[in-house]
């Protein structure tokens, strides 16, 4: 299988090159050549595989880079850690209505199913190559703790993950700076998430920067990412009843619009959905291009479920690219549209089988309130937006991207409980490591230079 660019002018390449560079030459992502189907076989399964042997089939599909030895070892230490044998266990809250708990990771996210298995899958490319790298990103709080867990402790790879000072919740700090890992480098920032954005950008950016510190990138946009998020949603269909198969509507909670692509993916590859509903917070990119057909980035709103709080969806490119019938051509000038004024008007808007909802933080409250009172389940804030509208004559499964005890004041708030999870009780009796610097890239520079792999 290869991989091309949305941009249509970068030369198609092997999975472990798409996975290496994360972004094309040209500027776009990396998309698979034509999208396989998945096998009709495993659609009729009756009771559900194991998540890592699901995992492997459809990883075949994509991945004929490494052996299948090789790939077998990378999903099982993958997958693991996790908590639950189910890995991302299916719960019926009521008739019609399932939870599909992905919080069951290292980090309590559902960013441990991408990071996990980029974790190792740097951990083997470092080892193919014998090069050593130095990953740097960015993060307002879950994607800097998954990527930490998914590189902790590897051979030949040095982790820095710049963040806001005070702007990301104690517990996710604590995520990231308690590992006790020699080779993390937790870097607190003045200023804002974009802020510490646009430093990462900048050096990896300098291209002569980047080579000399063999810089590589965690982003939402790394296509192996996409895929491993895909699974999960196969592995919940295999977990429904066969009465609540014909009328799916999956809701989920969405910012960078990676979760909800990764589903529709496996919808375009053959898995039985009516429906996809994209559930954004107050900041509503998505609700805005799902209900009218523009996409146009407005400011950022703090919410009460902050890892949604983005206005650029990064994944919308890929949105785009098969919106635009797989001509990178077409999606370059759209995103050359973009790049120029912020917005982009689609003409004749197809929203295939998305739907939209918003939700501010009363709604977030109201929302965990509701569902606490009618299922007695407890949802976390950005689990919450995706119960905004729910077709009660519809199969729905909502997806939980993180655990309510990552978010204990919300919940306090809002039910009045407060909940717990073993995992962060360690955190809170563990000594912080952090390294903070002035928000400048050269002062980034220069310490990773000093701290390299
Ligand atoms: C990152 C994140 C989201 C948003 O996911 P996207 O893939 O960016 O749409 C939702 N909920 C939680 C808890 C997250 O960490």
């Amino acid at each position: 299988m290869k991989y091309v660019s949305t941009r249509g002018k970068s030369e198609a390449v092997g999975f472990a090159e798409a996975f290496a560079h994360g972004l094309a030459p040209d500027g776009g992502l990396y998309v698979p050549e034509s999208l396989p189907s998945i096998p009709a076989d495993l659609l009729l399964e009756e009771t559900p595989m194991p998540y890592p042997a699901l995992a492997w089939d459809f990883f075949n599909l994509f991945d004929t880079d490494h052996d299948s030895d090789e790939l077998i070892a990378l999903i099982d230490e993958s997958y693991g850690s996790f908590a639950e044998t189910m890995t991302a266990p299916l719960q019926q809250i009521a008739e019609n209505l399932f939870i599909l708990e992905l919080f069951h990771g290292p980090t309590l996210a559902f960013k441990d199913f991408g990071l996990q298995l980029i974790g190792n899958l740097f951990e083997h490319q470092i080892r193919a190559t014998g090069e050593t790298i130095n990953v740097l990103g960015a993060t307002s709080g879950d994607t800097g703790s998954a990527a930490i867990h998914g590189l902790a402790n590897k051979e030949g790879v040095n982790v820095f993950i710049l963040y806001p000072k005070g702007r990301i919740s104690p517990l996710q700090e604590r995520q990231m700076t308690c590992t006790a890992a020699k080779n993390i480098f937790p870097i607190p920032i003045e200023g804002s998430f974009d802020d510490a954005q646009r430093i990462v950008k900048e050096l990896m950016g300098d291209l002569e920067v980047k080579k000399k510190l063999r810089l590589s990138a965690i982003n939402s946009i790394n296509l192996a990412r996409i895929l491993a998020q895909s699974i999960y949603y196969v592995h919940a269909y295999m977990q429904l009843p066969p009465e609540n198969r014909n009328d799916v509507h999956f809701a989920v909670p969405t910012g960078n619009f990676g979760n909800v692509l990764a589903g529709w993916m496996a919808y375009k590859m053959g898995l039985p959905v009516e429906k996809f509903v994209v559930a954004t917070n107050r900041n509503d990119i998505l609700h805005r291009l799902f209900t009218t057909g523009e996409y146009e980035s407005g400011d950022v709103h703090p919410s009460m479920a902050p890892s949604m709080d983005i206005q650029i969806a990064s994944n919308f490119e890929r949105f785009l690219y098969y919106h635009c019938g797989e001509d990178g051509k077409k999606t370059a000038s759209q995103m050359a549209k973009i790049a120029k004024s912020g917005k982009l008007k689609l003409p004749n808007f197809d929203p295939d089988i998305f739907t939209a909802t918003r939700c501010d933080d009363d709604d977030i409250l109201a929302n965990i309130q509701r569902v606490k009172e009618e299922y007695s389940y407890v949802v976390d804030p950005h689990t919450a937006c995706a119960f905004q509208e729910i077709d009660p004559d519809r199969t729905t499964v909502v997806l939980a991207t993180a655990s309510p005890a990552k978010f204990p004041n919300v919940i306090k708030k809002a039910i009045g409980e407060t909940p717990t999870d073993p995992l962060l009780e360690v955190l809170k009796k563990r000594r912080q490591k952090r390294y903070p610097l002035e928000p400048d890239a050269e002062a980034v520079r220069e310490f990773i230079e000093k701290h390299s792999a």
